[in-house]
């Protein structure tokens, strides 16, 4: 047991209900190598030539090495964010250089958003289940998330009438709407073109803004783009943009596209919170984005990834019981999958390790405590010899635990 924190009485309210989660003590246990990791959520960067990486570093260096290592804008780097209109035109949205502003991987936007949107005690709409990082960004300024269900082509509509009338009823305006439209985190699917019609008719009749998250949109399985709600509803949609899945996470090179009144809050509060983004890592991303053939390595990454998602897939046919429900997902880094009652996914984990496989438990990614017999599984990382041992190895672990509960009467 840990020792009384000595500071209890001295932190702001707002780090008052933050705990270290018991999951992330697992998963320094589930780096080890013998452990078949589906719990994390990195790209798969060897797709990248390493070569061409350094190359391009060390031109920007020695080229643009006085302003690489110095302090930068607010709002990010003029050429940074020209490239960065390339990447949003092959999403199929226009935008010009000026209406973007440059954060520290998506991240860093959710929670400038959050800190510039959100008081305690305000209502965000968002997805159920949902990015677990939005909810920890949200979380330090204590909304209230509400959310709606998902079905396989995404959010559904009519759950979110109930839901907005249900607290229009209780006289509660929501400040937002969190969406992730494209192959969702953690859920792997994708909002149909009819329903973000729906879903911003909806936003519409309720003046409810919305904050559309779209890391995975590139990664389609089929190759499709589908319609940004951005081009559907402009002055309604805040965009947030990251290169994290489409380059590397390690260039922490994320932005939003907003209307110019909050664009210049952004970067009020981007200044306020660090200064600038690194222009080291904008440099080094700007150089990629303008010499490389990007486009082709998204193309690889998503190939890679569909590859190994359809050997998750058939695997866990063989290896879960039927009525387990999983997703088919339409591209991205995610499978989603429920388990028959009575099972808790968060109390598996620590066996699961002991077999030597991790996930993430289903509870994480819902605000209100649900999310107990799900757990979400990555396939953009592993092998796909790996992916398959590991759902091997889970699935002789929920057919034994679920015997186990059954023969206890559970
Ligand atoms: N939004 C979603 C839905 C994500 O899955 C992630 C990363 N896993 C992010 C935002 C943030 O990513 P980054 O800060 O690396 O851009």
């Amino acid at each position: 047991m840990s020792p009384a924190d000595p500071y209890l009485h001295r932190y702001a309210t707002r780090a008052q209900g933050m705990t270290a989660s018991e999951i992330r003590a697992l998963f320094a246990v589930a780096s080890r190598p013998e452990i078949v990791s589906l719990a994390g959520g990195n790209p798969d960067v060897t797709v990248l030539d390493f070569d061409e990486v350094a190359d391009v570093a060390a031109r920007v260096i020695r080229e643009r090495g006085a302003s690489a290592l110095l302090y930068g804008g607010g709002q990010g780097l003029g050429e940074m964010r020209e490239q960065l209109t390339g990447v949003l035109a092959a999403e199929g949205i226009r935008a010009r250089a000026d209406d973007l502003v440059v954060t520290t991987g998506g991240q860093q936007a959710l929670d400038l958003l959050a800190r510039l949107f959100i008081d305690a005690g305000d209502v965000i709409v968002a997805e159920g289940p949902t990015y677990v990082g939005a909810l920890s960004a949200f979380s330090q300024y204590q909304p209230r998330v509400v959310h709606v269900p998902m079905d396989s082509d995404g959010v559904v509509p009519e759950a979110m009438a109930d839901v907005l009338d249900r607290l229009r009823a209780e006289g509660v305006k929501p400040k937002m709407l969190y969406t992730i439209p494209n192959h969702q985190n953690p859920a792997g699917v994708s909002l149909t073109e009819d329903r973000r019609r729906a879903v911003l008719a909806l936003a519409d009749a309720h003046d409810l803004m919305v904050v559309e998250d779209n890391p995975y949109g590139m990664l389609d399985f089929k190759h499709e783009t589908r319609t940004p709600l951005v081009t559907l509803a402009p002055e309604r949609v805040i965009y947030v943009g990251t290169l994290s899945k489409i380059f590397s996470p390690g260039v922490r090179t994320g932005f939003v596209l907003a209307p110019h009144a909050v664009r210049d809050k952004l970067v009020q509060l981007k200044e306020a919170s660090d200064l600038c983004q690194s222009n080291m890592t904008q440099a080094i991303a700007e150089a990629w984005l303008r010499t490389q053939p990007w486009r082709e390595h998204v193309r690889a990454f998503t190939e890679l990834y569909r590859e190994r998602c359809d050997e998750m897939l058939s695997e866990i046919e063989v290896a879960f019981p039927p009525e387990a429900h999983v997703a088919a997902p339409t591209g991205g880094m995610f499978t989603w999958v429920r388990l028959p009652e009575p099972i808790d996914t968060g109390a598996l984990l620590p066996r699961a390790i002991n077999a030597r496989v991790a996930y993430v438990p289903g509870r994480g990614f819902y605000a209100d405590g649900s999310g107990k017999q799900e757990m979400r599984l990555n396939f953009s990382y592993a092998s796909a010899d790996r992916i398959r041992e590991g759902i091997r190895r889970l699935g002789e672990l929920i057919g034994d635990e679920l015997e186990l509960l059954h023969a206890f009467g559970r």
